[in-house]
Parts: C-alpha cells; structure tokens; sequence
C-alpha cells in the first residue's frame, strides 16, 4: 500500500475540509474543522498539519502510506511556486503554502485555486465526469468559476482565468467586492441577494421575505429569500428571477465563447429550488447560439461541499492537470 494514497485539503475563509482517498479518488475518512483565520497565519497551518495526520490516523493506514497532498486555497497564488498572494478572508499575502507543508509533512504537496480545484473535483468525481470542455461556476456567498479545457485547468496567462463572478453583466448596477459595478457576483450570489432583500425589509415592504425570515430582519438571508419565492411571495420572485437571469447572461456568454460540452453549477444558492434555475435556463436558452447550444449539458454540480477536496485529490493523484 505504500504511496498509494493522497490527501486533498479545502482551505476555506471558515472551515477547513481535509479527506483522505485511495488512487481511484474513493475517499477513505474527513475531518472537517473551524479554519478560525482570526488566530493568524502559522496556527492555521498548524491546523492544516493536524487535519492530514488526523485523517489518516482515522484510516488506519500508516502515514507512510500517503504520497502527496493536494491544497485548495483561496487565489490569486502561484501554483507553481505554492505560494499564495492574496487571501482576505484568511488575511494572508505572500505566504509559500507549498514549501511550508511540504516540509512539515515530508511529501510533496500541490496548490491550486479553489475554484479551479472545485471545477477539477467535478470534472474528474461528479457531474463533468468524462466532459473534455467544462465550465465550473459556483455562487454561493460570492461567485467563482473554473475551466477545463481539453481535460485540463485552463489558467490563462497570469493564473486569472475563470474569474466569472467579476464579469459586467449589470453596467451601472450594484458596486462589487473588487470596485466595479454590475459584476455577475454583485448581483447574483447568496451576499447579493440577501442584500437586496435586506433593502426591501428596511423600506418596510418584503414581508413574505421577513416572515421566511421567522420575523428577523437580521435573518433575511438568499436562503429565506428563496424560501419565499418558493412558496410564491411576488417580491421574493422578482429577485430569485433576476438573479437567474444575470446568472444565465454569464453562462451563455460562456457557452458562447467556448463551446464547452457541460456547465456545472455548484454552490449553495444552486440549491435554492426551481425559480432562480428555471430563469437562469431561459435566458440560455435565449442567447447561446443554437449550434453550441445543443452541444452543451447545463446540469448542477453533483459534490456538493466536498467538490474542492475532491479536486485537491485529484491534483495530488495527478499534479499536471
Ligand atoms: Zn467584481
């Protein structure tokens, strides 16, 4: 057995997800941990440490028995050097992630950009398994994206490619995390609509929303709101349907631009029931030219949270994607 398996690492803004998984990418044990970024940089990577001893020891393979560790950060970084740029959530800028674990732990460990790495899980364990070309897009508190093209990660030439969520599909809309206005991400992620929602409370309407809510304004969450579009509150429907239909603007220029075989939509607002997906559909449907349109399979993504960690898996299993 040993070498035979690799570890993958999701190192998220809150939570730390490590599995452990055999070379077919089956997962063997995970351990699931608060990333707690508030501490500083070495007792996260601490936690890292920790997490990969612990999942192996939950497996009752010798360490021995561990080749490589694949690690999902948030990017910009480096993939090549492992080094990380700039991570606000984490609070972190310049940090040699790859060198720093790869010494502590003794083998080699691969970094990647989390949502290249969710597209990677995807493409080679879920719902783009077997697709050449395939599209990543997650929304959930914000919006990232990852492409596969020729069943590798398309990177593009500084490592920025994929970056979905700041493309303009509202000019003059809302103002973005990155200072431009109408981004995909400032309209349609989970902080978007909950936003939008939030100010339609404080104006004293939205009350199907505030009651999905249980009454708390402070509760109005993308959750609460798509609750409510659910169950028919008119006003609850107008954002979950633009939402969709901003969102379906970005994949059809997608689809459009690259011809891809699958779109794979993950992340939790992806959850949120039929209304937001039926409109985001619709406007695909519009606007994707018919040739590629029927070429491609728009499907949500099929991992769920264990996407990333799946992916680092796979970077571990196979470094040259
Ligand atoms: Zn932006």
């Amino acid at each position: 057995m040993a070498g035979e398996l690799v570890a993958g690492v999701d190192l998220g803004g809150t939570k730390i997800l490590t599995v452990l998984a055999d070379r077919s990418g089956r997962v063997l044990a995970r351990v699931k941990v608060p990333t707690g970024a508030r501490r500083g940089r070495d007792p996260v990577i601490d936690t890292i440490v920790d997490s990969v001893q612990e999942v192996v020891r939950q497996s009752g393979a010798p360490f021995s028995a561990v080749r490589a560790v694949g690690v999902g950060a948030p990017g910009p970084l480096d993939q090549d050097r492992g080094v990380v740029f700039l991570a606000p959530n984490l609070g972190w800028r310049d940090v040699p992630l790859g060198a720093i674990l790869g010494e502590r732990l003794g083998m080699p460990v691969w970094l990647e950009n989390d949502a290249n790495l969710a597209a990677l899980g995807e493409h080679s364990y879920g719902a783009g398994r077997g697709e050449s070309h395939m599209v990543y897009i997650t929304v959930s508190t914000g919006v990232g994206g990852g492409i596969i093209l020729d069943g590798r990660v398309y990177r593009g030439a500084g490592g920025g490619a994929g970056e979905i969520g700041h493309m303009t599909v509202a000019p003059g809309g809302p103002v973005c995390n990155c200072g431009n206005d109408g981004c995909l991400e400032a309209v349609a992620s989970g902080t978007a609509i909950a936003r939008r929602a939030r100010a339609l409370v404080d104006d004293g309407r939205g009350a199907g929303i505030l009651a999905a809510a249980g009454g708390d304004p402070d509760r109005v969450s993308a959750r609460a709101v798509a609750g409510a579009a659910a169950a028919g509150d008119a006003e609850a429907l107008v954002i979950m349907r633009d939402a969709g239909r901003y969102l379906g603007l970005a994949v059809a220029g997608v689809i459009n631009l690259l011809n891809p075989s699958a779109v794979v939509l993950g992340g939790g607002v992806m959850q949120s029931g039929a209304v937001l997906w039926d409109a985001m559909l619709e406007e695909v449907r519009r606007r994707a030219l018919d040739s590629s349109l029927a070429a491609v399979r728009v499907t949500r993504g099929s991992l769920g949270g264990d996407a990333g960690a799946l992916g680092a898996v796979a970077l571990a299993l196979t470094p040259e994607y």
